[in-house]
């Protein structure tokens, strides 16, 4: 990252993201270099300044348009379940939002495509990640339950909104020895799900009870 991860926060601030990293570990999270691209990316950066002094709290938070930025715990755990059988060369993001879980990620693997459909939100994440430096994600305004077809297959996807069934392009643009992070069902609580593909097919594994916003299919 270019700009350092003290800007515009003190001390103080620096005590609660450490405070947050021991939480994320009493809660289970174990691999330490998501710990560590957590410890990193400032995400104060990524709400409102009217928020700023909740970000390093274990908690979502409204971005606007009906959005939120996911709660810490949450990002972690999808990227630790992403990362779980060797880091993977090519992700998948779909939902940009705020940007904070493509911070994450683009600290972790070389290369990161995130598909965001509402204008102003992937416009302003676009802006943040250039600011901060991370030069290795390429970002697509689009319905994210199509993909992105010219750059498949991924080695691994990652999706922060739920849809009621996992959406056909995404298994096909998944890498075979890939895996998805996805959470699926209805409106207020879905189940995560972890999907690898093998050769003979798709297993799934489920991770966790989430409430993420809904997949919004159809035109942006
Ligand atoms: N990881 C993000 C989560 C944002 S909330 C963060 O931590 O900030 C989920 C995001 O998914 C919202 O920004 C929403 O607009 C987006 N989204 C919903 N349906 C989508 C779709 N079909 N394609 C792309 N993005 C979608």
């Amino acid at each position: 990252m270019r700009k350092t991860d003290t800007q515009g926060i003190g001390m103080t601030s620096l005590r609660t993201r450490e405070r947050l990293i021991q939480r994320l570990r009493e809660e289970g999270i174990a691999d330490e270099r998501v710990l560590e691209a957590i410890r990193k990316v400032p995400r104060h950066l990524f709400i409102d300044e009217a928020l700023a002094s909740r970000a390093y709290e274990d908690t979502a938070l409204p971005i606007g348009y009906g959005q939120t930025i996911s709660q810490p715990f949450i990002v972690a755990k999808m990227t630790e379940a992403l990362l779980s059988d060797g880091p993977p060369h090519k992700v998948l993001e779909v939902g940009t939002g705020s940007g904070y879980q493509t911070a994450v990620l683009s600290q972790l693997v070389p290369e990161v495509y995130t598909v965001e459909r509402i204008e102003p939100l992937f416009k302003l994440a676009r802006k943040r990640l250039r600011e901060l430096g991370c030069r290795n994600v390429r970002f697509k305004l689009s319905d994210g339950s199509w993909g992105w077809a010219e750059h498949a297959p991924f080695d691994a996807v990652i999706v922060t909104a739920a849809p009621n069934e996992i959406p056909q392009p995404l298994l096909e643009q998944l890498a075979v020895g890939g895996r998805m992070v996805i959470p699926v069902g209805g409106a207020s609580m879905q189940e995560l799900l972890q999907v690898r593909r093998t050769e003979q097919g798709y297993t799934h594994e489920r991770l966790e009870l989430v409430n993420f916003v809904p997949l919004v299919v159809g035109r942006v």
